[in-house]
């Protein structure tokens, strides 16, 4: 049979009622705009589940009340968009709607990709195939509004603390931190590559402002297989002007208590839909060496060289001794970037672990001119080639230090998910671009 499909002609927004509030409003008259979710026969009587994104609602037709509307109603498919009009009732414990008209915008053909009330379970793989679809999944729904509430959070920490958001290129004509892992662009004919972070533009920026942020994606190349790297992500940038890093850790640790208090209370209607409670707010952040880490992984049995990173079974041992939040400082100098201040054989350098997760990296940076240059290199770089960077340090190029925080990591932490491909709405891995 066929059904009418309407094409809306009225300013939906202006009498559209959400769900949500439709359900509070007993005895009036409502419009509400939706998905049938769930479409029930029972003798004469149809019951149709109406959801939108803020909630639930049965819609009741009873054929010997309107026949024309029970018959619409029990042709529409599942899934389908429509828009009901009619008068919100209690029944019982329940709150139905008495419709008056129903109106098809959008008929949804079946069989469907993946099934949008979540109720038989499709693989990662799948739902990534059908991301648009997937976000009818409460608890998949539930996961990217977080997000946004976490970047919320985050902005007005920053706002807060009186740093300005900037915006620095994506596309970059030069290798920011010696090249590898650098996706090249055809730039009309020259080769230029995508940014793998901010790093160069936000320590030039602290010439012109006391601390700048920047929220924003960036892109690595690295054939990483695992539940925590993309080639792209989302990194949360900071930089502040006559800073250090301890300063720099204070200012972190300040901001993670502040997103593990402010994003459960503004998002427990998310987090109760997912079931889940993150992590409580440290209390203080604990705060490493790294010598003293290389120490505890080798009293925990790991054979560990000075000056490799700490990973594997090391980081397990670690992470066992510490299963909060930590910080491993002083880094040594060979396993850092040229930006960064050296101290001897060491490094004025942070990473910020949550077990056994990298959630952050920081320090405080060269500023000297001349120790740029040594830096650079020591590290094998042509200095040359990083002079359109480290001319600015001879104007007035005031100490700084700063963090990159991954957003992507963090929201695995805030969701309780074990895979990053579940936080980000479309994301990229070496294998593959989702459409
Ligand atoms: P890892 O050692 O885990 O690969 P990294 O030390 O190379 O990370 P940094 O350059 O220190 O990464 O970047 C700062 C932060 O950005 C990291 O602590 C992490 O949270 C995030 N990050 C870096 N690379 C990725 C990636 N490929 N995917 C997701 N997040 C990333
Ligand atoms: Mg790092």
């Amino acid at each position: 049979m066929g059904i009418v499909i309407f094409r809306e002609v009225v300013n939906m927004l202006n009498e559209r009622t959400h769900i949500s509030k439709a359900i509070e409003k007993i005895g009036e008259k409502v419009t509400i705009y939706g998905w049938i979710e769930d479409k029930r026969i029972v003798g004469g009587v149809a019951f149709l589940t109406v959801r939108d994104p803020s909630g639930l609602i049965q819609v009741t037709i009873k054929k010997d009340m309107n026949r024309e509307l029970f018959m619409k109603a029990s042709a529409i498919p599942r899934q389908s968009v429509v828009k009901i009009g009619g008068l919100v009732r209690q029944f019982g414990s329940k709150v139905e709607i008495i419709p008056n008209f129903i109106h098809v915008l959008s008929i949804a053909k079946h069989p469907l990709p993946i099934d949008p009330t979540g109720r038989t379970e499709a693989s990662i793989h799948k739902l990534l195939q059908n991301r648009p679809l997937s976000l009818r999944i409460p608890e998949i729904n539930a996961i990217f509004r977080l997000r946004a509430i976490t970047k919320q959070v985050i902005r007005e920490f920053f706002i807060n603390k009186g740093f300005v958001e900037v915006d620095t290129p994506k596309i970059i004509a030069t290798a920011t931190e010696g090249g590898a892992n650098l996706f090249e662009v055809n730039y009309f004919g020259k080769p230029a590559y995508l940014a793998q972070s901010p790093q160069l533009y936000k320590e030039q920026l602290t010439m012109g402002f006391d601390g700048v942020f920047e929220i924003a994606q960036f892109y690595r190349a690295e054939k990483s297989h695992t539940r925590r790297h993309l080639t792209e992500f989302t990194s949360v940038d900071l930089e502040v002007a006559f800073a250090d890093y301890n300063d720099i850790m204070n200012i972190l640790e300040e901001m993670i208590k502040y997103i593990f208090t402010e994003v459960p209370r503004r998002g427990h209607k998310e987090l109760n839909i997912l079931n889940y409670t993150p992590p409580p707010p440290p209390d203080t952040i604990p705060r490493i060496t790294y010598n003293e880490a290389i120490e505890i992984i080798r009293e925990g049995g790991v054979d560990i060289k000075w000056g490799s990173d700490i990973d594997g079974e090391a980081l397990e041992v670690l992470a066992e001794k510490h299963p909060g939040f930590y910080y491993i400082i002083d880094w040594p100098w060979d396993s850092k970037p040229f930006y960064i201040m050296r101290k001897g054989d060491l490094s004025e350098s942070f990473d910020l672990m949550l077990g056994r997760l990298e959630l952050s990296s920081g320090g405080t940076r060269e500023h000297r001119y001349d120790h740029l240059r040594r830096n650079i290199k020591e590290k094998n770089l042509n200095v040359e080639s990083f002079e359109y960077h480290t001319r600015f340090y001879k104007f007035g190029m005031p100490p700084h230090a700063g963090f990159g925080l991954g957003l992507d990591r963090l929201m695995t932490i805030l969701t309780g998910r074990e895979n990053i491909r579940e936080v980000v709405l479309y994301p990229r891995d070496p294998e593959t671009i989702t459409p």
